[in-house]
Protein backbone atom coordinates (compact mmCIF):
# COMPACT_ATOMS: atom_id res chain seq x y z
CA UNK A 1 0.00 0.00 0.00
CA UNK A 2 1.04 3.61 -0.68
CA UNK A 3 0.02 6.36 1.89
CA UNK A 4 1.10 9.71 1.03
CA UNK A 5 2.67 12.12 3.62
CA UNK A 6 2.77 15.88 4.08
CA UNK A 7 4.44 17.79 6.48
CA UNK A 8 3.43 21.15 5.70
CA UNK A 9 5.90 23.03 7.68
CA UNK A 10 6.63 26.99 7.61
CA UNK A 11 9.82 26.93 6.06
CA UNK A 12 8.99 23.62 3.85
CA UNK A 13 6.82 21.55 2.68
CA UNK A 14 7.96 17.78 2.84
CA UNK A 15 5.87 15.77 0.81
CA UNK A 16 6.79 11.66 0.98
CA UNK A 17 4.84 8.05 -0.01
CA UNK A 18 5.50 5.86 2.53
CA UNK A 19 4.16 2.36 3.30
CA UNK A 20 1.85 0.56 6.37
CA UNK A 21 5.25 -0.20 8.08
CA UNK A 22 6.83 3.66 8.33
CA UNK A 23 8.81 2.68 5.97
CA UNK A 24 9.38 5.78 3.50
CA UNK A 25 9.83 5.18 -0.38
CA UNK A 26 10.02 8.56 -1.34
CA UNK A 27 10.82 11.99 -0.21
CA UNK A 28 11.15 15.18 -1.78
CA UNK A 29 10.84 19.14 -0.68
CA UNK A 30 9.31 22.43 -1.89
CA UNK A 31 9.87 25.52 0.01
CA UNK A 32 6.62 27.50 1.78
CA UNK A 33 6.09 30.74 -0.20
CA UNK A 34 2.50 31.69 -0.69
CA UNK A 35 -0.14 28.83 -0.87
CA UNK A 36 -1.10 29.96 -4.78
CA UNK A 37 2.54 28.93 -5.64
CA UNK A 38 3.01 26.12 -3.30
CA UNK A 39 -0.44 24.13 -2.93
CA UNK A 40 -0.15 23.67 -7.03
CA UNK A 41 3.40 22.18 -6.27
CA UNK A 42 2.50 19.76 -3.60
CA UNK A 43 -0.61 18.77 -5.84
CA UNK A 44 1.67 17.52 -8.53
CA UNK A 45 3.73 15.94 -6.66
CA UNK A 46 1.15 13.96 -4.86
CA UNK A 47 -1.08 13.25 -8.38
CA UNK A 48 1.48 10.72 -10.09
CA UNK A 49 2.00 8.69 -6.84
CA UNK A 50 -0.84 6.27 -6.97
CA UNK A 51 -1.21 6.98 -3.21
CA UNK A 52 -4.56 5.09 -1.58
CA UNK A 53 -4.72 7.75 1.27
CA UNK A 54 -2.95 11.43 2.99
CA UNK A 55 -2.00 12.45 6.18
CA UNK A 56 -1.09 16.00 6.17
CA UNK A 57 0.68 17.60 9.32
CA UNK A 58 0.28 20.93 9.69
CA UNK A 59 1.92 24.13 10.84
CA UNK A 60 -0.42 26.63 13.12
CA UNK A 61 -2.61 27.43 14.70
CA UNK A 62 -4.92 24.79 12.33
CA UNK A 63 -8.56 23.46 12.66
CA UNK A 64 -8.35 19.94 13.19
CA UNK A 65 -12.12 19.06 14.58
CA UNK A 66 -13.55 17.34 11.60
CA UNK A 67 -16.94 18.79 12.34
CA UNK A 68 -16.20 22.62 11.81
CA UNK A 69 -16.89 24.61 9.48
CA UNK A 70 -13.25 25.97 8.87
CA UNK A 71 -11.92 22.06 8.75
CA UNK A 72 -8.66 22.19 7.53
CA UNK A 73 -7.95 25.68 7.40
CA UNK A 74 -4.58 27.53 8.85
CA UNK A 75 -6.27 29.69 11.24
CA UNK A 76 -4.54 33.04 12.90
CA UNK A 77 -0.67 32.23 12.09
CA UNK A 78 1.29 35.29 11.66
CA UNK A 79 2.37 33.90 8.32
CA UNK A 80 0.10 36.10 6.58
CA UNK A 81 0.00 34.71 3.47
CA UNK A 82 -1.68 31.71 4.94
CA UNK A 83 -4.07 32.73 7.30
CA UNK A 84 -7.91 31.61 6.93
CA UNK A 85 -6.29 29.70 4.19
CA UNK A 86 -8.15 25.88 3.34
CA UNK A 87 -5.56 24.20 3.08
CA UNK A 88 -6.52 20.98 3.42
CA UNK A 89 -9.93 21.91 0.95
CA UNK A 90 -7.44 22.69 -1.65
CA UNK A 91 -5.61 19.22 -1.40
CA UNK A 92 -9.20 17.68 -1.63
CA UNK A 93 -10.43 19.25 -5.02
CA UNK A 94 -7.59 17.38 -6.68
CA UNK A 95 -6.54 14.96 -4.52
CA UNK A 96 -9.49 12.15 -4.52
CA UNK A 97 -8.21 9.68 -1.47
CA UNK A 98 -9.31 9.74 2.20
CA UNK A 99 -7.34 12.41 4.04
CA UNK A 100 -6.51 13.10 7.92
CA UNK A 101 -4.85 15.81 9.19
CA UNK A 102 -3.30 17.06 12.49
CA UNK A 103 -0.67 19.80 13.86
CA UNK A 104 3.01 19.30 12.92
CA UNK A 105 3.70 18.21 16.82
CA UNK A 106 1.35 15.90 17.24
CA UNK A 107 2.24 14.28 13.61
CA UNK A 108 5.47 14.00 15.42
CA UNK A 109 4.22 12.37 18.24
CA UNK A 110 1.70 10.33 16.70
CA UNK A 111 5.18 9.08 14.29
CA UNK A 112 7.31 8.19 17.78
CA UNK A 113 3.72 6.25 19.29
CA UNK A 114 3.21 4.09 16.03
CA UNK A 115 7.16 3.55 15.21
CA UNK A 116 9.39 5.14 17.95
CA UNK A 117 10.06 5.02 21.73
CA UNK A 118 6.79 5.87 22.48
CA UNK A 119 4.96 2.67 21.24
CA UNK A 120 1.99 1.33 23.81
CA UNK A 121 2.56 4.67 25.69
CA UNK A 122 -0.59 5.74 27.67
CA UNK A 123 0.35 9.17 28.01
CA UNK A 124 3.35 10.96 26.31
CA UNK A 125 4.56 14.57 24.91
CA UNK A 126 6.50 15.57 22.09
CA UNK A 127 8.09 18.96 21.92
CA UNK A 128 10.02 20.84 19.07
CA UNK A 129 11.90 23.72 20.60
CA UNK A 130 13.06 25.34 17.21
CA UNK A 131 11.83 28.46 15.90
CA UNK A 132 8.50 28.19 17.69
CA UNK A 133 7.81 25.95 20.50
CA UNK A 134 5.39 23.31 19.59
CA UNK A 135 3.84 20.66 22.03
CA UNK A 136 2.28 17.10 20.68
CA UNK A 137 0.24 15.19 23.11
CA UNK A 138 -0.65 11.73 22.78
CA UNK A 139 -3.47 10.21 24.88
CA UNK A 140 -3.82 5.96 24.73
CA UNK A 141 -2.05 6.24 20.84
CA UNK A 142 -4.37 9.12 19.75
CA UNK A 143 -3.24 12.86 19.59
CA UNK A 144 -5.27 15.06 21.88
CA UNK A 145 -6.99 17.46 20.20
CA UNK A 146 -9.53 19.56 22.99
CA UNK A 147 -11.40 22.59 21.61
CA UNK A 148 -8.40 23.54 19.05
CA UNK A 149 -5.57 21.48 20.10
CA UNK A 150 -2.88 22.15 23.14
CA UNK A 151 -0.61 25.10 22.88
CA UNK A 152 1.83 23.86 25.19
CA UNK A 153 4.66 26.68 23.61
CA UNK A 154 2.51 29.44 25.19
CA UNK A 155 2.07 28.07 28.67
CA UNK A 156 3.11 31.12 31.20
CA UNK A 157 6.64 30.53 32.80
CA UNK A 158 8.36 32.20 35.94
CA UNK A 159 11.05 34.32 34.91
CA UNK A 160 14.80 33.83 35.93
CA UNK A 161 16.34 36.46 38.05
CA UNK A 162 18.98 37.12 35.36
CA UNK A 163 16.67 37.61 32.53
CA UNK A 164 15.31 40.79 32.66
CA UNK A 165 14.53 41.51 28.92
CA UNK A 166 11.32 39.05 28.88
CA UNK A 167 10.28 37.02 26.00
CA UNK A 168 9.68 37.50 22.46
CA UNK A 169 6.03 36.48 21.77
CA UNK A 170 3.69 39.17 20.75
CA UNK A 171 0.83 37.76 23.20
CA UNK A 172 2.75 36.74 26.04
CA UNK A 173 5.57 38.50 27.94
CA UNK A 174 6.41 35.28 29.98
CA UNK A 175 5.09 32.53 27.84
CA UNK A 176 7.55 29.66 27.17
CA UNK A 177 8.01 30.15 23.46
CA UNK A 178 8.85 33.81 23.86
CA UNK A 179 11.35 32.88 26.53
CA UNK A 180 13.08 29.61 24.98
CA UNK A 181 12.84 29.27 21.58
CA UNK A 182 15.60 29.61 18.93
CA UNK A 183 15.01 33.10 17.73
CA UNK A 184 14.38 33.93 21.68
CA UNK A 185 18.26 32.59 22.30
CA UNK A 186 19.11 34.97 19.27
CA UNK A 187 17.58 37.82 20.67
CA UNK A 188 18.47 37.83 23.82
CA UNK A 189 22.68 36.95 23.39
CA UNK A 190 22.83 38.24 19.64
CA UNK A 191 23.77 35.79 17.91
CA UNK A 192 22.56 32.45 16.61
CA UNK A 193 22.24 29.43 18.99
CA UNK A 194 23.93 26.96 17.35
CA UNK A 195 27.45 30.01 17.49
CA UNK A 196 26.50 29.95 21.10
CA UNK A 197 27.53 26.55 21.68
CA UNK A 198 30.28 26.61 24.20
CA UNK A 199 28.54 29.62 26.23
CA UNK A 200 27.41 27.86 29.26
CA UNK A 201 25.43 30.69 30.94
CA UNK A 202 23.26 30.15 27.85
CA UNK A 203 22.12 26.52 28.07
CA UNK A 204 21.83 26.92 31.99
CA UNK A 205 18.93 29.49 30.96
CA UNK A 206 17.75 27.61 28.52
CA UNK A 207 17.32 24.62 30.25
CA UNK A 208 15.84 26.48 33.64
CA UNK A 209 13.08 27.47 31.26
CA UNK A 210 12.45 24.16 29.67
CA UNK A 211 12.48 22.38 32.84
CA UNK A 212 10.11 24.41 34.22
CA UNK A 213 7.39 23.60 31.28
CA UNK A 214 8.18 20.44 32.11
CA UNK A 215 7.41 20.45 35.41
CA UNK A 216 4.07 21.55 34.47
CA UNK A 217 3.17 19.11 31.47
CA UNK A 218 4.04 16.22 34.23
CA UNK A 219 2.36 17.42 36.74
CA UNK A 220 -1.07 17.88 34.40
CA UNK A 221 -0.61 15.16 31.90
CA UNK A 222 1.45 12.39 33.92
CA UNK A 223 3.63 11.82 30.44
CA UNK A 224 5.12 8.05 30.44
CA UNK A 225 7.72 10.00 28.09
CA UNK A 226 8.57 12.77 27.21
CA UNK A 227 10.37 13.62 23.78
CA UNK A 228 12.57 16.69 22.68
CA UNK A 229 13.11 17.58 18.93
CA UNK A 230 13.74 21.19 17.01
CA UNK A 231 16.80 22.49 15.95
CA UNK A 232 17.43 24.20 19.30
CA UNK A 233 17.57 20.04 20.88
CA UNK A 234 20.62 19.83 19.10
CA UNK A 235 22.51 20.85 21.74
CA UNK A 236 22.67 17.93 23.38
CA UNK A 237 24.32 19.67 26.44
CA UNK A 238 21.19 20.41 27.42
CA UNK A 239 19.41 17.04 28.11
CA UNK A 240 21.60 16.23 31.08
CA UNK A 241 20.99 19.82 32.52
CA UNK A 242 17.27 19.50 31.88
CA UNK A 243 16.82 16.51 33.53
CA UNK A 244 18.44 17.75 36.59
CA UNK A 245 16.59 20.75 36.99
CA UNK A 246 13.05 18.89 36.37
CA UNK A 247 14.25 16.59 39.17
CA UNK A 248 15.02 19.64 41.32
CA UNK A 249 11.66 21.35 40.27
CA UNK A 250 9.65 18.66 40.79
CA UNK A 251 11.21 18.60 44.44
CA UNK A 252 10.45 14.60 45.26
CA UNK A 253 6.52 15.45 45.18
CA UNK A 254 6.42 12.51 42.36
CA UNK A 255 8.57 9.20 42.91
CA UNK A 256 7.53 7.10 39.81
CA UNK A 257 9.38 4.01 38.53
CA UNK A 258 9.54 6.57 34.74
CA UNK A 259 11.20 9.32 37.08
CA UNK A 260 13.49 7.13 38.84
CA UNK A 261 15.11 6.90 35.03
CA UNK A 262 15.68 10.59 33.95
CA UNK A 263 18.01 9.10 31.29
CA UNK A 264 14.71 7.21 29.38
CA UNK A 265 12.15 9.69 30.54
CA UNK A 266 12.67 13.09 28.54
CA UNK A 267 14.93 11.63 25.37
CA UNK A 268 15.77 12.64 21.86
CA UNK A 269 13.04 12.02 19.26
CA UNK A 270 14.26 8.51 17.57
CA UNK A 271 13.54 8.24 14.37
CA UNK A 272 16.24 10.37 12.52
CA UNK A 273 14.11 13.37 11.80
CA UNK A 274 11.47 11.35 10.44
CA UNK A 275 8.96 10.99 13.10
CA UNK A 276 7.26 13.82 11.51
CA UNK A 277 6.75 12.24 7.85
CA UNK A 278 6.45 8.91 9.50
CA UNK A 279 3.06 10.28 11.62
CA UNK A 280 1.56 11.62 8.88
CA UNK A 281 1.74 7.88 7.04
CA UNK A 282 -0.15 7.19 10.14
CA UNK A 283 -2.55 9.43 9.89
CA UNK A 284 -3.39 8.59 5.99
CA UNK A 285 -3.64 5.18 7.47
CA UNK A 286 -6.02 6.16 10.12
CA UNK A 287 -8.25 7.85 7.37
CA UNK A 288 -7.88 5.30 5.02
CA UNK A 289 -9.32 2.82 7.83
CA UNK A 290 -12.15 4.91 8.55
CA UNK A 291 -12.96 6.02 4.72
P1 LIG B 1 11.66 24.91 12.43
O1 LIG B 1 11.29 25.11 13.85
O2 LIG B 1 11.60 26.19 11.64
O3 LIG B 1 10.94 23.78 11.76
P2 LIG B 1 14.20 23.94 13.43
O4 LIG B 1 13.57 22.94 14.30
O5 LIG B 1 15.44 23.57 12.70
O6 LIG B 1 13.18 24.48 12.34
O7 LIG B 1 14.50 25.20 14.34
C1 LIG B 1 15.19 26.31 13.88
C2 LIG B 1 15.74 27.06 15.11
O8 LIG B 1 16.62 26.17 15.79
C3 LIG B 1 16.52 28.31 14.78
O9 LIG B 1 16.15 29.33 15.67
C4 LIG B 1 17.96 27.89 14.97
O10 LIG B 1 18.73 28.97 15.49
C5 LIG B 1 17.88 26.77 15.97
N1 LIG B 1 18.91 25.76 15.70
C6 LIG B 1 19.07 25.02 14.58
N2 LIG B 1 20.14 24.21 14.68
C7 LIG B 1 20.67 24.42 15.92
C8 LIG B 1 21.77 23.88 16.62
N3 LIG B 1 22.57 22.95 16.11
N4 LIG B 1 22.00 24.35 17.88
C9 LIG B 1 21.19 25.28 18.42
N5 LIG B 1 20.16 25.83 17.80
C10 LIG B 1 19.89 25.41 16.56
ZN1 LIG C 1 3.15 33.28 23.71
Amino acid sequence: MRIGALEAGGTKMVCAVGREDGTILEQMSIPTTTPEETIPKIISYFKEKDICALGVAAFGPVDVNPRSDTYGYILDTPKLAWRHKDLLGELKKELPVPMGLDTDVNGSCLGEMTYGCAKGLDSVIYLTIGTGIGVGVGINGKPLHGMLHPEGGHVLLTRHKDDPEGGICPYHKNCFEGLACGPSIEARWGKKAVELAGRAEVWELESFYIAQALVDFIMILSPRKIILGGGVMHQEQLFPLIRTKVKELLGGYLNTRELADMDSYIVPASLHDDQGIMGCIKLGLDALAQA
